[in-house]
């Protein structure tokens, strides 16, 4: 039987479809018959053995370990408490973690990839999960195959198949037929699932799609989007396993000083157990994901989708954005401006069809131009829609002619698409019987390649003196930040075939200006990022002239600073580029090339660079940036692919936004990181106190338990929700290299923890007078009392005036909530068996209140002494 390559077009459109597509009835019936476009992704954890798994961690060993020892000691109600608590604590963290991978999921189906195709004869673009056999695939540069299939129509078609060959170099494809047997490489008329379109385009019949494709066939395990751990997680991992030896010594140590001490060994065993689980911040490893799982959930809500969790982490860090001109600093809303041509500066409505100048103009305009505009709708690239709506101001359309009516009249021979690395485009058109190649583009690329000109008085060569005006002409637009085209043209033969090579030896047409006025938000979102000591740069393949003027307008250049082309940066040393690197805010006409060594130099300076791409070339670029950032709307499906976050909405201002969120979760997960830890320093201190002076042990491991678990998790997590600030963008970038425990993070922490142990110490000694009940009750009570008060301290840096109590009221609900719960152990009297508590008289419960207010009340008196002074 002969494969799908070996077939003729007959065959081919008799076995697996036409070349007008499918209707959406047809292809909603196939989808049931051959599934949805995917490949079978690696098995997820089942939820059984996800909550297995969560006992499979150091820190909860020692907990069953206490729980062990508590019941060799008789203390069978702690046993089952402690048990109670980690069963409840592997529920919570089996909930988190089905829910961060369904967070993931819905961030994975925002940043899916999409496909053009053909359906009820109008090019649609779809989820390419729903694409199906008999589709007809829209192909063009940048995007990537999502399905195998033959090619129906080619234009110039190359490829990279190297994900599925291994060979880099590009594959030039065709329509041709093929009729021996050939190997993958050589069906050079197929197209197969996971290759990459890197130049022309083609019209394609899907004839397989999911597992059924090549790639299919080979990758039973494609998985791109594994969920890896952040640098942060994996420094707080590191924490926990060194913090989990160091308690095991330090439990060690005190069991042999209790032992020495005199006390009998399960009594001193208990005394390390309650230390032990005093140290361990049990609820820190979900505070972390709960946390980072809300910031790209509120990036996904401000346009900005991350798809990969370190992200959310190194936006925090950035120092350098390097961000495209056209669509994400503009509008990308062309308008045509002035013309000029036969050395005359003209509006549209002045074009005169008598003069084949002007005519010449409007067939470049109108023919060698890919979009179209639709029932008042523009479709397709803006600088091409652009000079439709400026040919529909002029004579030709009043009299009828539209472009429709002079597409169909004068049908495309052939053609050389634009790409932003030659910044030309050509296609070739029978005008007034005579083979014509129409071509527009840069105008400095295309007047090197002019040898005459036409002029009212006809065509004669062009002078150095018509290259001078022409050339003053275009800096007098640019200088306006007008984007300027240069039009052309020239005879050729009927037999030619258009190569890269027939773009020479042109005759001058004319100039086109265009106006793309700079997004509103983008002046503000500057201005944030100079605030924040972040370097906006402007990397742009428009002329430098109007980038610079651009650039001026929006904030990105200013005085002393340096504008630079990508030739110019070709020409520099790296240490040459390294020494003016800080100056330049502004690289036109840059090459995908150029843009990964600016990302380079930058980083070899020690910055964190976010750095915008949508071209089919840019993928490296954005993959070597720290944060590669693709356009949503305008990029290609390659450039989405090899960035780690997506712009839904193009636009400059949301990845400042973006910044501003990673900002403070990192801020909210080291307030959450310094409030348990600092109140697991006071137990420790306590205990350890305790335990030199030979007291009575001062804590039940339920006690801890009780606290780390329930009430601290609470203020933690509403910690993490602190909104976020913009004063937070007045301060410099993080440095990525500074660790979790710098100097002031370590100061806080100590003092903190000392403050709460001496009040926690003082009610033990109280409640000491009493009896060793009362005292280890008046000790838990102000312990989790005066942690639920520490909440609000650890919200900010500022006192708790500054910032408001109001403006955060899951802080306020996280403090009643757990003043409820320690209530409730402390007054019912059933629970009194289980946590081991003494009833309280009112003088009690009136110290626990007083001792534990008294940090909060020292630390915030101290911040709002300190903001009156720095006034
Ligand atoms: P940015 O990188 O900021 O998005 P850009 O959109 O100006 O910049 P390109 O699209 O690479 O960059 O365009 C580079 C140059 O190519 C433009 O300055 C223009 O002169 C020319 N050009 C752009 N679009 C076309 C087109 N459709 N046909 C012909 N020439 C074009």
């Amino acid at each position: 039987m002969k494969e799908i390559y070996q077939l003729n077009k007959e065959e081919l459109f008799r076995t697996c479809g036409n070349p007008e597509g499918l209707t959406t009835t047809d292809a909603k019936e196939r989808l049931q018959t051959y599934g949805e476009n995917t490949l079978v992704e690696q098995k997820k954890q089942s939820v059984a053995s996800v909550f297995f798994h969560q006992f499979a961690d150091l820190l909860v060993i020692i907990l069953i370990a206490a729980a062990i020892v508590s019941m060799a000691s008789g203390n069978i109600e702690s046993t089952i408490v402690i048990f109670a608590v980690i069963i409840m604590n592997a529920i919570l963290g089996t909930i988190q973690y089905v829910k961060a991978e369904k967070s993931l999921d819905s961030l994975k189906e925002l940043s899916a990839p999409k496909a053009k195709v053909l359906r009820d004869g109008i090019k649609q673009e779809i989820a390419s999960k729903d694409i199906v056999p008999g589709d007809i695939l829209l192909l063009e540069a940048g995007d990537m195959i999502v399905a195998d299939g033959r090619i129906i129509e080619n234009f110039s078609l190359q490829v990279n198949e190297s994900s599925l060959t291994g060979e880099s170099t590009n594959v030039d494809k065709d329509d041709s037929d093929i009729t021996e047997d050939v190997a993958l490489g050589d069906r050079i008329n197929m197209v197969f699932s996971g290759s990459l379109v890197t130049y022309g385009r083609a019209n394609v019949l899907v004839t397989a799609t999911g597992m059924h494709t090549e790639m299919g066939k080979i990758a039973t395990l494609m998985n791109n989007t594994k969920s890896k751990a952040t640098p942060l997680q994996i420094s707080l991992d590191n924490f926990s396993k060194k913090l989990a030896t160091i308690i095991m010594v330090i439990s060690l140590i005190v069991f042999g000083l209790r032992l020495m001490q005199g006390e009998k060994i399960l009594d001193s065993l208990m005394f390390a157990v309650a230390l032990a689980v005093a140290a361990i911040p049990e609820a820190l490893g979900s505070i972390v994901t709960i946390v980072q799982a809300m910031g790209t959930r509120k990036m996904a809500a401000d346009q900005a989708i991350i798809k990969d969790l370190k992200a959310v982490e190194s936006l925090g860090c950035v120092s350098v954005i390097c961000s495209d001109k056209t669509g994400t600093l503009t509008q990308n809303k062309m308008t045509v401006q002035q013309l000029y041509t036969c050395d005359t500066l003209l509006n549209a409505d002045q074009l005169d069809l008598h003069i084949p100048a002007h005519r010449y103009f409007l067939y470049n305009c109108i023919l060698n131009n890919d979009s179209s505009i639709r029932d008042g709708k523009d479709i397709g690239d803006p600088t091409e829609t652009c000079l439709l709506t400026m040919a529909r101001k002029t004579k030709l359309f009043d009299v009828g002619v539209t472009e429709e009516v002079l597409r169909d009249l004068m049908p495309r021979l052939e053609e050389i698409p634009f790409d932003s690395e030659r910044k030309l485009m050509s296609s070739k058109y029978l005008l007034h019987g005579v083979p014509t190649l129409l071509t527009k583009g840069a105008v400095d690329v295309l007047l090197t390649r002019m040898d005459s000109i036409i002029t009212e008085d006809g065509i004669r060569p062009i002078t150095e003196n018509d290259r001078d005006r022409i050339l003053e002409q275009n800096m007098q637009f640019s200088r306006q930040g007008l984007r300027v085209l240069a039009l052309a043209y020239k005879e050729c033969s009927d037999s030619e075939v258009l190569t890269a090579a027939s773009e020479y030896g042109y005759t001058f047409i004319g100039l086109v200006s265009m106006i793309d006025p700079p997004r509103e938000e983008s002046m503000a979102a500057v201005s944030d990022a100079i605030s924040a000591g972040i370097k906006p740069i402007m990397i742009t393949g428009d002329h430098k002239v109007t980038a610079t003027a651009i650039a001026r307008q929006i904030g990105i250049f200013h005085d002393g600073d340096m504008a630079v082309t990508g030739q110019e940066v070709d020409r520099m040393t790296d240490d040459e580029l390294t020494d003016v690197l800080p100056k330049i805010s502004v690289y036109a006409r840059v090459s995908p090339e150029n843009k990964i060594r600016i990302v380079d130099a930058w980083q070899k300076k020690g910055h964190i660079v976010a750095m915008t791409g949508d071209g089919v070339n840019d993928a490296p670029a954005l993959k070597k940036a720290d944060i590669g950032v693709a356009m949503g709307i305008t990029g290609t499906e390659v450039s989405k692919d090899a960035s780690a976050m997506i712009l839904a909405d193009d636009n400059f201002a949301t990845i400042i936004k973006a910044v501003l969120t990673g900002r403070n979760v990192y801020r909210n997960i080291m307030n959450a990181i310094l409030f348990l830890l600092s109140g697991n320093l006071a137990a420790i201190l306590v205990v350890l106190y305790c335990s030199i002076m030979a007291l009575d042990t001062p804590f039940q491991p339920v006690h801890l338990l009780f606290i780390n678990l329930l009430t601290d998790s609470l203020p933690a997590l509403a910690i993490g929700m602190e909104p976020s600030d913009k004063k937070l963008l007045r301060n410099k970038p993080r440095d990525p290299k500074a660790g979790i425990f710098n100097k002031s993070f370590s100061l806080q922490l100590i003092c903190y923890g000392v403050l709460i142990g001496i009040v926690t110490t003082v009610a033990f000694y109280l409640g000491d007078s009493v009896n060793a009940l009362t005292a280890s009750t008046m000790a838990f009570a102000t312990l989790t009392l005066a942690r639920l008060f520490h909440g609000f301290t650890c919200r900010s840096e500022s006192s708790i005036i500054k910032i408001g109590i109001h403006s955060n009221l899951w802080s306020v609900a996280a403090f009643f909530a757990g003043v409820l719960l320690l209530g409730f152990v402390l007054l019912a009297p059933f629970m009194h068996g289980l946590f081991m508590i003494a009833d309280l008289t009112v003088k009690n419960v009136l110290s626990i209140l007083g001792l534990a207010f008294i940090p909060t009340f020292i630390i915030q008196i101290t911040r709002i002494i300190k903001e009156a002074v720095r006034k």
